[in-house]
């Protein structure tokens, strides 16, 4: 086998590494360097070996893309959540703070009846007679029964659209 020189200068720390590479295999130098090269080409002939191929990567990135996407649904369906939440939140407080006003007065001992008796208790807190009646003879009109009505209209809405989102997920 004819041979060739190569002269070529190279890192110390390249040079110390084909003399340990030469002393652990017990090669010459010049032998040591023709292995290592030998392997370098065939490594970078091989280009599988140095990089993914294409489809690969093209792969990878599809499936990056996907997880993104499907990222960002989560987080719009969260921030949604969030804001019925929020919704019903400020719908029950608000019911809170209406429930304790007087909306009516029984028809049987004129008592006053409360948001919470007529929605909760259904019944004359005083007489336990039931309010079923109440709005055919009393103060329909009065714009805190209209509120309630307006309040419990919200909250019935929005437990629809609470109960319609968690079924579709
Ligand atoms: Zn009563």
């Amino acid at each position: 086998m004819s041979s060739s020189t190569i002269y070529a200068r190279v890192q110390d720390s390249a040079k110390q590494a084909v003399d340990e590479y030469a002393s652990r295999h017990g090669r010459t130098m010049s032998s040591a360097v023709q292995e290592l090269l030998g392997l370098g080409l065939t490594a970078a002939a091989d280009k599988k070996f140095l990089t993914p191929n294409a489809d690969e990567l093209e792969l990878m990135r599809q499936k990056l893309r996907e997880r993104e996407i499907e990222l960002q649904k989560e987080q719009s369906v969260r921030k949604e959540l969030e804001r019925e939440m929020n919704s019903l939140k400020k719908a029950a407080d608000l019911w809170a703070e209406r429930a304790d006003i007087s909306v009516a007065n029984c028809s049987h001992c004129n008592a006053e009846i409360t948001g919470s008796d007529l929605l909760i208790l259904g019944r004359c807190s005083n007489c336990q007679k039931s309010t079923s009646t109440l709005f055919s003879q009393s103060k329909a009109s009065d714009s805190n029964t209209l509120d309630l009505m307006l309040v419990l209209g919200a909250v019935g809405v929005l437990l629809g659209l609470l109960i319609t989102s968690e079924s579709s997920h």
